[in-house]
């Protein structure tokens, strides 16, 4: 039995549907994702379970969280209503032209919601045109609302392509680099998992799995530094999505009996998650892999279909979706 672990700064997952399929995308979201929505009643019980954990502030995210508006205000609400600060909300800004955008804004305002963390960047433009993060920001300022760019520093590069409309791979290729795609990951220093774990097996050199199994544990499971919350109440370890564990049992103490795949990984490491997947019939690829992290991650994903449940079955499959 693990002990309650302590949270410290995390996220809550109002979706996982968003109108937009990043390449990076750490938790894969995408339009195909379920539809649901965080609902009151949970986010009262979440927001219970943070102040137990000693969170007292988050963040909202999804998915894109503006896709329910008035589910929004609801989760934002609860989390309000249990002492707890939200720091930010983060959009990806496809609502920034409808013609409520205004009066949402200053609904937001009297409900205490300060400030917006608006996606935009080389990725999020092959769904999103760039014109709509930098409209929203311009009803920010006019509305008494914060926000950031998340990352301003892509906007001179972005600047060489039609902001009015979103652009295909190939477009962008031609508009900014060739190499794009990893020189963007390169500057967000983003994690290779979800999504991106296809960037990482595109531009990074290929090892044979022998060659990258780890006995180390791995503790970044319980790193609650910059873990997440979904709209099912499963806490999720920074980087190693596509593991959930509920979030009661994060909170009150975890029967680690019950998950083999993270105990397994949390006292001995990658190495005895393979000789466990291996029983279970996986068959490392031929070709290899970039690193530790994506062959747990490809291990894991056959496992998901095993039964193991703290592995999200969802998340597997829409990580090799749309790339
Ligand atoms: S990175 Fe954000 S905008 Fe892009 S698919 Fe993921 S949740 Fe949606
Ligand atoms: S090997 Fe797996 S569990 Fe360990 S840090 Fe990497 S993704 Fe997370």
């Amino acid at each position: 039995m693990l002990t309650p672990i302590r949270l410290f700064h995390g996220g809550v997952m109002v979706n996982y549907r968003c109108n937009a399929a990043c390449r990076h995308c750490l938790y894969s979201c995408s339009p195909t994702r379920q539809a649901g929505y965080m609902d009151a009643d949970t986010a009262r019980k979440v927001a219970a379970l943070l102040v137990k954990g000693c969170a007292n502030s988050v963040h909202i995210g999804g998915g894109e969280p503006f896709l329910n508006f008035d589910g929004l205000l609801a989760v934002s609400h609860e989390l309000h209503h249990a002492g707890i600060q939200i720091d930010y909300i983060e959009t990806n800004a496809f609502w920034a032209q409808d013609k409520n955008a205004e009066a949402m804004l200053k609904s937001m305002r009297k409900k205490d919601i300060h400030t917006l963390c608006i996606s935009i960047d080389p990725f999020h433009a092959e769904y999103v045109p760039y014109s709509l993060p930098l409209k929203l920001a311009e009803l920010c300022r006019e509305n008494g609302m914060d926000y950031f760019l998340w990352k301003e520093s892509f906007l001179s590069s972005l600047t060489r392509m039609d902001s009015k409309t979103s652009h295909t791979r190939q477009e962008i290729e031609q508009s900014l680099s060739k190499n794009y795609i990893a020189e963007t990951a390169q500057l967000y220093g983003i994690s290779l998992g979800g999504r991106a774990v296809n960037i990482e097996e595109e531009y990074t050199p290929l090892h044979p799995a022998e060659e990258l199994l780890d006995e180390k544990p791995c503790r970044n499971l319980t790193n609650t530094g910059h873990f997440h919350v979904d709209l099912q109440e499963f806490f999720i370890p920074p980087q190693c999505t596509g593991i959930r564990l509920p979030l009661t049992e994060v909170v009150e103490g975890l029967d680690e009996e019950k998950y083999p795949v993270f105990s397994t990984l949390y006292h001995q490491g990658i190495a005895a998650l393979f000789a466990l997947a291996k029983q279970q019939g996986f068959i490392a690829a031929g070709s290899g892999y970039p690193s530790a992290c994506n062959l747990c991650f490809h291990i894991r994903a056959f496992l998901a279909d095993k039964g193991f449940p703290e592995l999200d079955t969802d998340h597997y499959r829409e990580s090799l979706k749309y790339y």
